[in-house]
């Protein structure tokens, strides 16, 4: 999964990066609105996370470009304190969930992980698959109630599909969701992780489709 932070206070930006880092996420950032507003235009993200008042651009003029240009990921507001007229006009510019400043990072980091789930459909922050769990707050597989340990890349991968049960996902998609901008991206090495994930999970659930990419079932289907 992978995450912009749109934040001009540098401190602030650096403290997100770093929760969401440690949380499992690739994570881009932007210190001003044309930057942010750039990147959310040309790159794939699971959730943004703006800021309202920053420099070049504001955060609803960004959000507001950006539906109106039909991006449609879930975008997460961060609002000043006793704003309420900026959360309405956040809101109403496509904003799916705000957060007042100051905050809790763990509140941020919940809200996110719903965000997520929900563009996904999934009501839970638990995702079963058979005999599979995995648990999106403690970043934690399991199978057959034993820990599988992943890395970082393995976990977000499995993440990522499980998220996106039922449809085929391509090489190039899961290089973009799983990789900031500056990552060398060579999408052979999807298939190095995918390779080590079904080792280690020694569970049928990643399925190949010749020249299009891989797809975990929907459970519904799965038999
Ligand atoms: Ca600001």
């Amino acid at each position: 999964m992978r995450i912009l932070i749109v934040e001009d206070d540098k401190d602030l930006n650096a403290q997100l990066v770093e929760a969401l880092t440690d949380a499992g996420y690739v994570v881009d950032k932007a210190y001003d609105g044309e930057e942010g507003h750039f990147l959310g235009d040309t790159e794939p993200y699971d959730a943004v996370i703006l800021d309202i008042g920053l420099p070049l651009m504001d955060g609803i003029s960004i959000l507001e470009n950006w539906r109106r240009d039909g991006r449609k990921m879930p975008v997460l507001l961060l609002t000043a304190r006793d704003r309420w007229s900026e959360k309405v006009a956040g809101i109403d510019a496509g904003a799916d969930d705000y957060v007042t400043k100051p905050f809790h990072v763990e509140e941020v980091l919940a809200r996110i992980r719903a965000l997520i789930r929900r563009s996904a459909g999934i009501a839970s922050s638990e995702i079963e698959w058979g005999a599979l769990r995995l648990d999106t707050k403690q970043s934690k597989v399991t199978v057959d109630g034993a820990v599988i340990k992943l890395t970082s890349h393995e976990f977000r991968l499995l993440s990522y599909l499980l998220h996106h049960q039922g449809k085929v996902i391509s090489r190039t998609e899961l290089v973009e969701h799983l990789y900031d901008q500056d990552f060398d991206r060579d999408s052979n090495t999807i298939e190095v992780f995918v390779g080590r994930l079904r080792k280690k999970l020694k569970l049928d659930i990643i399925e190949t489709v010749r020249g299009m990419g891989y797809r975990i079932q929907a459970m519904n289907d799965a038999a």
